[in-house]
């Protein structure tokens, strides 16, 4: 398996007994069998359709800044999808927008300061969220108001049954709301999209905005320790961090994992926390939550389990 991934991807991008640990922004998570970056759709499909003849388990991620892996780690290859000089690309403009196309494994900060460099307007928002294009469109990111469904006019994917097709979604069909697309079913890959964004905004002013809320969430966010942001969903018409804190679980720690005590909506590492340490801390949160406010709260970190 190993020399068949090396002879597709290079053998620079695929390792054998992977710490998956280091690939997340939580710092969590065993071993993987292997592992192999990947900046490239065709060199994807390959991979994938390889995983497919060997029927070896696969698991495609992005930036790792949503997920905490298995301290067992991953029976199988896990696919990061990188970022590259080639990401990005400006493929039509009129005299109000252009459209940009970025590969999914972009980093959507790279993209954001790409979009400010080039003048263009739509994405402050998203410079400092630490995911990637596909793991963003995967979740609808968003912060301050604003999210990619709003820019993201079309997605290109490869859909896991029957075999690795690919194809597009274009405007409604990713079917955006709050955190979420039609990508949580988990059977498409996406390997790219395209942002609609405005010109006419003074690139001064959209320098500005995204220095401002990036002090906003140097402020607000506990950025000094290891975590996956936001543990959970804003429930409807509430906000975790409020009803955490009424519980009284500001600081709460299982193992390693605590409750942010600088905002009660993260759950970070103080160090050595384990996957069971978070799935402890979040199962016992969302107990307590719901036994003194009714709101069962959804968590919006993702578990990867040995298997998948
Ligand atoms: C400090 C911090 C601050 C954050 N702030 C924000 C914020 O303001 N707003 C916000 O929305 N999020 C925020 N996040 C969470 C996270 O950055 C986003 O959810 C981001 O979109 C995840 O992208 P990723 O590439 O890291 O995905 P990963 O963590 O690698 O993966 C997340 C999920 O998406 C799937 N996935 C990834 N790529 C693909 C793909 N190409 N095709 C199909 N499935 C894929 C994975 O299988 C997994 O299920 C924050 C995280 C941290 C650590």
């Amino acid at each position: 398996m190993y020399k068949r991934l090396c002879a597709i991807a290079g053998e620079e991008n695929a390792s054998r007994h992977a710490k998956l640990d280091r690939l997340t922004t939580f710092r969590i998570g065993g071993e993987a069998d292997y592992l192999v970056n990947v900046s490239s759709a065709d060199v994807l499909g390959s991979i994938l359709r390889l995983c497919r003849d060997e029927q070896v388990p696969v698991y495609v991620m992005g930036r790792g800044s949503n997920l905490v892996f298995d301290d067992a780690g991953f029976r199988g290859v896990v696919i990061r999808l990188c970022d590259s000089d080639e990401c990005f690309r400006i493929v039509e403009e009129d005299n109000d927008t252009a459209l940009i196309y970025a590969f999914a494994g972009a980093a959507l900060t790279r993209l954001a300061i790409f979009a400010f460099e080039h003048g263009l307007s739509g994405l402050e928002f998203a410079s400092g969220i630490p995911g990637s294009v596909g793991g963003g469109v995967v979740m609808d990111a968003g912060a301050y108001g604003g999210q990619l469904a709003d820019c993201v006019v079309r997605s290109e994917y490869v859909r896991r049954e029957p075999d690795y097709e690919a194809g597009v979604f274009d405007g409604e069909e990713q079917r955006f709301g709050y955190r979420t697309s039609v990508y949580q079913s988990g059977d498409y890959i996406v390997t790219g999209a395209y942002f609609r964004l405005r010109k006419g905004r003074e690139k001064a002013e959209i320098g500005a905005e995204m220095r401002e809320l990036n002090g906003r969430r140097r402020d607000k966010q506990p950025l000094e320790y290891p975590s996956a942001g936001s543990a959970f969903k804003r429930p409807l018409g509430d906000y975790a961090g409020r009803l955490i804190e009424a519980s009284g679980l500001r600081g709460y720690r299982i193992g390693g994992a605590q409750v942010s005590e600088k905002h009660c909506g993260f759950i970070v590492n103080r160090g050595g926390a384990t996957a069971a340490d978070v799935r402890a801390l979040v199962d016992a949160v969302r107990e307590k939550v719901y036994a003194d406010s009714g709101v069962l709260l959804e968590p919006e970190i993702k578990f990867v389990g040995e298997r998948g």
